[in-house]
């Protein structure tokens, strides 16, 4: 798959786009205007790649919208070298934004399908090689903790105390709540051991985190 001017130039009205939905960190929408999303579609759908929305990646998921993408990755605030946990690797786009941000990134997927074609693609096409895994993200992934942020990129029904306990001081949760349908974006940032601040924002749209602390079940 090639990357030409054409790409560059949709790349580039999708980056105006999204900064028009009030996006302002420089180094979130530098990173969205240097990766090519088409990479992540088959041949026949590439122009739905520049545009602002989900589209479906096979096994029931789907690509986050850029905007999403982008309002999710601002709040985590990262600096080059932050140590972050993504839930729901999918497509790993996101995970390419926080790569490409400079983040050594750590992230986990469900669906072992999604799983296994991520981690050969996501090298080989793009060249970005975060450390994945595969299992419950609802839980988080312990063994490499603490994070200096983590973020969920699917719905959860509430705020996963696992995910809590696996942020460093000043560590930053972001993290979609709500029921399947809708959910209210929510920051969370560990001020100590014992005090969380936590902010919310607009509503967004996720496929279900599925597993212990997430819908157990398929919905
Ligand atoms: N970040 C993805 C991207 O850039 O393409 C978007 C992913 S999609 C909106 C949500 C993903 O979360 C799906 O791939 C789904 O299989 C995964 N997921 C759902 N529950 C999960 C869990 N408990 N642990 C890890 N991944 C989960």
């Amino acid at each position: 798959m090639t990357d030409d001017y054409k790409h560059k130039g949709m790349r580039k009205k999708l980056v105006q786009v999204i900064k028009g939905k009030g996006i302002v960190d420089i180094r979130v929408l530098d990173a969205i205007g240097k990766i090519p999303r088409h990479f992540f579609f088959d041949n026949i759908f590439v122009e739905h790649a520049y545009q602002d929305k989900a589209f479906p990646i096979g096994e029931g998921q789907t690509i986050s919208q850029p905007y999403t993408v982008a309002f999710q990755t601002e709040l985590l605030a990262i600096k080059p070298k932050s140590k972050i946990l993504e839930i729901g690797t999918g497509s790993g786009y996101q995970a390419s934004v926080l790569k490409e941000m400079g983040a050594e990134v750590f992230t986990i997927e469900y669906n072992k399908i999604l799983y296994q074609k991520t981690r050969r693609f996501l090298p080989q096409m793009l060249g970005y090689n975060p450390h994945f895994f595969q299992g419950d993200g609802s839980k988080g992934l312990p063994e490499f903790a603490p994070y200096d942020g983590i973020i969920v990129t699917a719905g959860a029904p509430s705020v996963p105390t696992d995910l809590i306990k696996q942020l460093k001081i000043g560590g930053i949760l972001v993290i979609p709540v709500g029921n399947n349908q809708k959910q209210k974006m929510i920051k969370l940032k560990k001020i100590s051991d014992t005090q969380i601040s936590k902010k919310e924002y607009d509503h967004f749209s996720f496929v279900p985190l599925l597993g212990e602390n997430g819908w157990a079940t398929k919905v």
